[in-house]
């Protein structure tokens, strides 16, 4: 326990911390604004005077009080990962040991060890390409956690309590090498007590150890929050949540009314990566994600990089990390599909809505147009034809070279729902433009999940 023990005092910090965050909620959109740019500025003096990656690239730009962040330069991954060891702020980080580091964690699921006794090492769960790697300092970690309590106590009503602590169960992937689960590894040591559950176990194994433990509150990526919905209406999950809260992925209309009417609340959406921590998220109002942008400058961007207006949906999204002083973010590209809300949220919190985060984890689609060339189709056309189809549990979507083919749960029903699938997709293609795509229905018992992340795609491109 002497680990724990030493934990404890972050622990301490990372509550007072939430404490500070949570004081933000009272403040005008102005001072937000106001306190944002001070730790913009403040962040990028930083990088340029610790990190000779970013004093190279900030060479020229004068480092002022009223600094735009667009006159930045923004950062893809792949120059972040080829440049790592100058990007970062001790010159004792390396990727290679640190790409080390993780492959020996990878293996030891309750694993939160530190690399150089004081960094946490984590690999971003993408499910293309390579992964990213990124680095969280003591203090860095204390601000992220801090978030991380400030969106389950400040929005979600969860807040600590002592000494009975609360119990909450969080059903992801309990791979030290994702934040998620060295979150929840932090927050056990004294905060709340939890109940950490693999997302990629069948959801008939989570039954028996989430009924024993009866959460207070259940975090789930949102295709498992759904199915465990369906575990509780057939009456072989008996859990009673206060609130439900889900991550990761794309929680569709239907995934929604399955969890309001299996435990009767309407879950929180949270948006949150390794690149950023909690970026954005619902309250109790659910009008919108709010972003957390006193820890988190966000910018909705067209693909050329161009800021788009509230309302419409950008192609990309580019993230400052206020908070990590160790591996400076400025700028970050990350591919959601993000829209902006031109409204504000009843609640009167100062942080700004987001309309719709899409996209989260499903590719678009290309595919060849009706008139020659190719056409784009974005997830959403493809989900929304099957959003109302009853006895479709869960499904995936699958781009390859013989075409679409559609992966299907389906409940028993009147025997039509795979011909409806059919029907409806190869309606919507048509709609859309694109001809000469085959769509097939294969019915399976489950949908298998990403072997690393446990998350699950709708629609996958594997062209
Ligand atoms: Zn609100």
């Amino acid at each position: 326990m002497i680990a724990t023990a030493r934990r404890l005092p972050d622990t301490l910090a990372a509550l007072r911390a939430a404490k500070t965050l949570e004081a933000h909620d009272a403040w005008s959109p102005e001072h937000l604004r106001a306190h944002q740019q001070e730790r913009l500025v403040a962040l990028v003096r930083h990088a340029a005077a610790h990190s000779p990656f970013h004093r190279e690239r900030l060479a020229g730009i004068a480092l002022d009080d009223d600094l735009d962040v667009t006159a930045l330069p923004a950062l893809d991954k792949a120059t972040m990962l080829e440049h790592f060891d100058e990007l970062v702020t001790d010159r004792r980080l390396r990727l290679t040991a640190i790409e080390a580091h993780l492959d020996e964690l990878e293996h030891r699921p309750h694993a939160d060890d530190l690399f150089l006794g004081e960094y946490r090492a984590m690999a971003s769960g993408g499910t293309t390409g390579r992964r990213g790697v990124f680095v969280y300092g003591r203090e860095d970690w204390t601000q992220a956690i801090g978030g991380l309590l400030r969106w389950s106590g400040g929005f979600m009503g969860l807040t600590p309590r002592l000494p009975r602590r609360r119990r909450l169960a969080s059903v992801v992937a309990d791979v030290p090498l994702h934040m998620t689960a060295r979150m929840a590894r932090t927050l056990d040591v004294g905060v709340h007590r939890m109940l950490r559950l693999d997302a990629r176990r069948p959801v008939s194994e989570l039954v028996g150890p989430l009924n024993a433990f009866a959460p207070e509150g259940l975090t789930a990526y949102a295709s498992v929050a759904a199915l465990l919905a369906d575990e509780q209406l057939a009456g072989r999950l008996r859990i009673d949540p206060a609130t439900v809260a889900v991550t990761s992925e794309v929680l569709t209309a239907d995934m929604r009314e399955r969890i309001e009417a299996a435990w009767g609340c309407t879950p929180f959406n949270g948006y949150a990566s390794t690149e950023t921590g909690m970026l954005a998220t619902s309250c109790e109002r659910h009008e919108g994600l709010h972003v957390l942008s006193d820890l988190n400058l966000l910018e909705v961007v067209d693909a050329g990089g161009r800021p788009v207006p509230p309302g419409t949906q950008g192609a990309k999204v580019l993230v400052t990390n206020l908070v990590n002083r160790t591996q400076p973010l400025i700028r970050m590209e990350l591919s959601d599909l993000v829209t902006v809300s031109p409204a504000t949220c009843s609640c009167g919190r100062p942080y700004p809505l987001l309309e719709t985060v899409d996209g989260r984890s499903d590719d678009i689609l290309v595919l060849p147009a009706a008139g020659g060339g190719t056409v784009s189709v974005h997830p959403l056309t493809l989900r929304s034809p099957l959003a109302a189809l009853p006895d479709l549990r869960q499904y995936r979507i699958v781009h390859d070279a013989s075409g679409l083919t559609v992966e299907a749960v389906i409940g028993a029903g009147n025997g039509e729902t795979g011909a409806e699938i059919e029907r409806r997709l190869t309606a919507a293609l048509a709609e859309r433009g694109a001809g000469g795509t085959p769509v097939t229905v294969t019915q399976v018992e489950a949908i298998e999940r990403h072997p690393g992340s446990g998350k699950a795609k709708l629609v996958e491109s594997r062209v």
